[in-house]
């Protein structure tokens, strides 16, 4: 378990200045959800929180740490991505322990840490299975349960569920906040989907072209936006 902290983080593609100047704190265990339209920068935000881009300015802190020349791996930060990003030639069994067999983890570690993560998922029966036998939802459960064996202090989910249907998309939502609860682990949750940012966020921060447009509560953003973007965003059914 981390707090996170954003500094004046500034990123450039080329002549573009994708991210102007973010600031933004999260508490220790804290869940907050980033929704912001196509193309705001809520994926590179994480990137850069995890490590995978480079800041062009400006910090990014984690615990009491600048982490800016820190790598992946370093970070205690683990990323799920919406196109769950799992090695199709490997086991569900292979896809969990990989990334721990990289880091040189003992192999008895190794094997407690990716049973304990299928079984909070309910994976088990499914370890010994290509992804390519898996349904979706089941695909989705691998790479949560693959972020989890790495025990982060952050994780980082850019908009895990907008490949499930609707259905699937409500029972994980929950299961992601019990999981949640369960591991006490700071959340960092893109979505553009404003049901999912109001029911599981502790707090939202609204992005637009790069800036923070409003970070509050929810239930603050709804009944008090800070500006007409925010209010459109969050206010009107969408
Ligand atoms: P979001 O996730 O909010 O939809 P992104 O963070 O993916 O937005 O992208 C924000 C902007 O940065 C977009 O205009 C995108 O085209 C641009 N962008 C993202 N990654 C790169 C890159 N590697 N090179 C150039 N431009 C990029
Ligand atoms: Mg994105």
């Amino acid at each position: 378990m981390a707090s996170l902290a954003l500094e004046g983080v500034v990123k450039d593609f080329g002549a573009l200045r994708i991210i102007q100047s973010v600031d933004l704190e999260v508490r220790d265990g804290e869940f907050v959800v980033l929704v912001g339209p196509s193309g705001c920068g809520k994926s590179t935000l994480l990137r850069l929180i995890a490590g995978l881009d480079k800041v062009t300015g400006g910090a990014i802190r984690i615990g009491d740490r600048n982490v800016a020349d820190l790598t992946p791996a370093k970070r205690g930060v683990a990323m799920v991505f919406q196109s769950y990003a799992l090695y199709p030639h490997m086991t569900i069994m292979k896809n969990l322990s990989f990334g721990l067999e990289n880091l040189k983890k003992p192999k008895d570690e190794i094997e407690r840490r990716v049973i304990e993560a299928a079984r909070m998922l309910e994976i088990e029966p499914l370890l010994h299975r290509k992804p390519r036998e898996l349904s979706g939802g089941q695909r989705q459960r691998v790479a949560i349960g693959r972020a989890i064996v790495r025990d982060p202090s952050i994780f980082l989910f850019d908009e895990p569920l907008s490949n499930l249907d609707a259905a699937l998309r409500v029972q994980t939502r929950g299961e992601i906040s019990r999981l949640h609860k369960r591991l006490g682990a700071t959340m960092i949750y893109v979505t553009h989907d404003q049901i999912e940012a109001m029911t599981m966020a502790d707090r939202i921060a609204v992005l637009n072209g790069g800036r923070v447009e409003q970070f509050g509560p929810p239930l603050e953003l709804f009944e008090r936006p800070a500006n007409k973007f925010v209010a459109g965003f969050i206010g009107s059914p969408r």
